[in-house]
């Protein structure tokens, strides 16, 4: 087993520069500033001429994190900055921005089912600055948990708290890393393992090493009573060159809008080959799962952004849902 902890330590090195097993980040640091990054997309999505998604607390939340970068990403001129530098950097952010939007509409669209069937206690894994807790219209009684590191929570409910923002369910707080014994915290809280519950993984599960990745749907099947609901945002293994390709790409043009690159995503995700899927893992572990690529999602949204480059003819992602029979 030594070896097999060394070959494993040898490809979290390899695979992710920046991260440890046990590492820890606030909302401006480390895998905590993804958070601010996708709010940002958010936030833009909310103030575009036809949003699919509004999310009024995204902006301020993002303005407020200290996050660097993404700041840049709430000025409007943005866009308009990048098309004028470089139209196929824009096309590429412009799928980004897409993709986001199109990725919160389809959670939120999972969330309205399983409360309409009857759901009323909720899990969102991870949950950044996701604020569904205080913007989706949910059923009187329904409780929502929200997972996370103890900073990246406290950063939020500080801020939404200090701008009058008001829960709209019994929302509560699971100040713990996924890696250690969440299940224990989410009791503690009042989480009730035989009532049946809706779980979210979104923008999760790229940061987690791949056997973390099973041990966490591990523990949510334990967790989930008969008529439990679960999705995920699946992400596929990019081969280095690919990841090379658009780092260059980032790189590019982080520069060319004079952006200070403070963290590179890429250094923070285990690209693990070796990570299962998520939609075969469910079916085989209890759960009716469907997979749903993201490109055929925005597709059907009418919200695809055709990208001259190879690397960006399929979806980033696939978004999974399944229920516990
Ligand atoms: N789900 C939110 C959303 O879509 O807006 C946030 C996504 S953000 C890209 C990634 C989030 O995962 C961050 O808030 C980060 O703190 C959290 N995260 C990543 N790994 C984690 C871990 N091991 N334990 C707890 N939180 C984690």
């Amino acid at each position: 087993s030594s070896t097999l902890a060394c070959l494993s330590f040898a490809r979290m090195v390899t695979m992710s520069n920046l991260r440890s097993h046990d590492d820890t980040w606030d909302i401006a640091t480390s895998v905590g500033s993804t958070a601010v990054m996708v709010a940002a997309a958010r936030a833009q999505e909310t103030d575009s001429p036809n949003p699919l998604i509004r999310d009024p607390y995204a902006r301020l939340l993002v303005a407020g994190a200290g996050a660097g970068m993404w700041e840049n990403f709430l000025e409007n001129s943005m866009q308009e900055r990048i098309a004028a530098a470089d139209p196929q950097i824009a096309a590429i952010f412009a799928n980004m921005l897409s993709y986001q939007a199109v990725r919160t509409h389809f959670f939120d669209a999972f969330f309205t089912a399983a409360v309409e069937s009857g759901v009323r206690q909720v899990v969102i894994l991870a949950s950044g600055l996701d604020s569904r807790a205080y913007r989706l219209d949910w059923p009187d009684g329904t409780v929502v948990f929200e997972i996370d590191q103890p900073k990246v929570l406290e950063y939020k409910s500080a801020m939404l708290a200090g701008h009058g923002a008001v829960p709209t369910a019994d929302r509560r707080e699971v100040a713990i890393d996924l890696r250690q014994d969440w299940p224990a915290a989410l009791k503690a809280a009042g989480f009730d393992p035989a009532r049946p519950t809706a779980w979210l993984a979104e923008g999760l599960l790229m940061y987690l090493p791949a056997e973390a990745q099973d041990r966490l749907f591990e523990q949510i099947t334990e967790l989930s009573a008969p008529g439990s609901r679960v999705s995920a945002e699946a992400v596929r293994h990019n081969a280095e060159e690919k990841r090379a390709r658009m780092r260059e790409r980032w790189e590019k043009m982080a520069d060319e809008l004079g952006i200070e690159r403070n963290v590179d995503i890429s250094d923070l995700i285990y690209n693990d080959p070796h990570r299962a899927d998520v939609t075969e893992w469910l079916n085989a572990h209890g759960w009716s799962a469907t997979g749903t690529v993201s490109s055929d999602e925005m597709r059907r949204l009418d919200r695809w952004v055709e990208v001259d480059d190879e690397d960006y003819q399929d979806g980033f992602s696939t978004f999974v849902v399944a229920e516990r029979h």
